[in-house]
């Protein structure tokens, strides 16, 4: 067993206690590895310390991943610019998914760096307020349209985009949501778009997979975010989950920057199109 400077054994996430069985397992987020040395990974949707693009890109980085970081409008540049530096990612770029020519912009600038992508996030959606508190009978065509936009064909653009950038394969991730196929309160127009887009993950999956591009969604617990404050009564959802879910607490960001982790590693590599629930068991609970 390794030891540390003290002679004590040395932590370890899977040690073995006095009679060779593994021990209690000692992991926790601030693990680190080289899963993901030398890889570079693109990450759209950080907004903020909430969000569950910046759980991912904390663990990316803490595995050896070198990030790179997008923005929606000179509203949020600053502050990724600033969460940027304190990861220690070195390029920030514009990039609004519903406009192509920003997209064919990021990949230029990146194309012109000589960058190779490894691992790309797509963890963007939007909808209207008023879609996320009235009836889903009561939706209009352009909110439905609109939340299609931004939170399902933006993967497909996405992937349109970056895949040329993926010479050596990789991993393309989404972030979806259980209401893609349950009904939950309020969740309406978003769940529709959220079940166009783990569709959007099986068929990319398939015509990507060729180039060893695999493609896969993290279905995440609910998690108080600022998208997440749109939705009428979330807290009632959050209090939900941790008094039913298997696991008795909410999805804490970590957990699913940790499986993302294994998604964009060669642990991962086996796995396509595939939707991976990280959301303390939530989704096998009937009643
Ligand atoms: P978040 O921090 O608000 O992230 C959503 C991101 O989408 C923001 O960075 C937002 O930028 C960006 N975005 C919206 N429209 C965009 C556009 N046109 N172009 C580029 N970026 C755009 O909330 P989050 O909860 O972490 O959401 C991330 C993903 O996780 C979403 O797909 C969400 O549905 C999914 N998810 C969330 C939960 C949850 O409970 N929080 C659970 C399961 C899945 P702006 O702030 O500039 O609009």
């Amino acid at each position: 067993m390794p030891r540390s400077a003290a002679g004590k054994p040395a932590e370890s996430p899977c040690a073995f206690d006095s009679r060779g069985r593994p021990a209690r397992l000692r992991y926790n987020s601030q693990f680190m590895s080289e899963l993901l040395e030398g890889k570079t990974a693109l990450i759209l949707g950080v907004a903020n310390r909430w969000s569950l693009a910046w759980a991912i890109a904390q663990a990316y980085r803490r595995h050896g991943a070198r990030i790179i970081l997008t923005y929606q409008g000179e509203r949020l540049r600053l502050t990724v610019e600033e969460l940027a530096a304190e990861l220690g990612a070195d390029t920030v770029l514009a990039c609004d998914v519903t406009r192509d020519e920003e997209l064919d912009a990021l990949v230029a600038r990146l194309k012109e760096a000589g960058t190779r992508l490894d691992a790309v996030v797509h963890s963007i959606a939007f909808a209207n307020r008023e879609d996320l508190a009235r009836p889903f009978l009561e939706t209009s065509r352009a909110g439905y349209l609109l939340a299609q936009d931004v939170s399902a064909y933006s993967l497909v653009a996405v992937a349109r985009a970056a895949a040329p950038l993926m010479s050596e394969g990789g991993s393309i991730l989404t972030l979806t949501y259980l209401g893609s196929s349950r009904v939950v309160p309020n969740y309406n127009v978003m769940g529709v778009a959220k079940a166009a887009l783990e569709a959007a993950v099986r068929y990319l999956a398939s015509d990507l997979g060729p180039s060893n591009i695999r493609v896969n969604a993290i279905s995440a617990g609910p998690v108080k975010t600022a998208s997440a404050r749109g939705i009428k009564d979330f807290s009632k959802v959050l209090d939900g989950v941790s008094q039913h879910a298997p696991l008795r607490r909410n999805t804490d960001p970590a957990e699913v920057g940790d499986a993302a982790v294994f998604l964009a590693s060669s642990l991962g590599r086996g796995v396509t199109g595939n939707i991976l629930f990280v959301d303390s068991g939530f989704q096998i609970m009937g009643l």
